[in-house]
């Protein structure tokens, strides 16, 4: 696909989120949005700042982050006109440590995700009707299967917008609006999350894969144990 091409296939691929937000808009529901403000998550940024920038964007400052990315979000969140509400843990970190005095990341990732980022959001979604993330199916296996509106806790809908995007269309929407990529990736960071959880990529095809590196784990929880069938 050459980068013109795509540039119309963009263009058909936003005409359904303008739709939707619009939708949801007149059905009177509140909406808001996560992002974790790595590179590849900005054409949905960008996209809801020219669509709706009321929408709110929560970001989870689980303690792990790099200082890279926090800097990163706010400058993101100054240049497209967007609110960011930062959310924190609602356990402090000394209450976070296993039977030997270390923090979970290492004995307990998926008990160290639930309470730094899932924890957090579950207030988040009480108060609101829609959540809107950036979810795409060529990701992992586990989101292919999703589809673009799934049920969440507290009687919210999940809205997945960029479902059905390749890291192609991706691409092309950053190189359209000159999107800044996250300042990690010259360093050989492509998937950032937690310092701790985050290695530089591997080289092997699959960027998620310097996520959780040598551990039996692929997701935060975010996306499997907020969602109900
Ligand atoms: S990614 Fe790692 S450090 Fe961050 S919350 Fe999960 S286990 Fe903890």
């Amino acid at each position: 696909m050459s980068v013109v091409a795509a540039a119309e296939d963009l263009d058909a691929a936003i005409e359904p989120i303008r739709e939707k937000l619009a939708a949801y808009r007149a059905a009177g529901k509140r909406m808001f949005a996560t992002s974790s403000f790595q590179s590849h998550s900005l054409p949905l940024l960008h996209i809801l700042s020219r669509l709706d920038n009321s929408i709110p964007v929560y970001f989870t400052n689980t303690g792990f982050l790099f200082p890279e990315t926090l800097a990163f979000a706010d400058s993101i969140a100054e240049e497209f006109g967007i609110r960011i509400i930062g959310l924190k843990p609602l356990v402090p970190k000394i209450h976070q440590l296993d039977h030997h005095g270390h923090l979970y990341f290492a004995s307990d990732p998926d008990y160290c995700c639930f309470l730094n980022k899932v924890q957090p959001l579950e207030p988040v979604l009480m108060s609101h009707d829609v959540w809107i993330n950036g979810i795409r199916g060529e990701q992992i296996d586990h989101r292919k299967a999703m589809r673009e509106e799934e049920r969440a806790p507290h009687g919210a809908l999940r809205y997945h917008p960029m479902l059905n995007w390749t890291a192609r269309m991706i691409h092309a929407y950053g190189k359209r609006y000159r999107l800044r990529p996250h300042p990690l990736e010259a360093a050989g960071y492509l998937s950032i999350g937690c310092e701790p959880c985050t290695t530089k990529f591997l080289g092997d095809g699959n960027e998620r894969n310097s996520r959780w590196f040598g551990m039996n784990k692929t997701e935060c929880g975010l996306h499997t144990e907020l969602v109900r069938k």
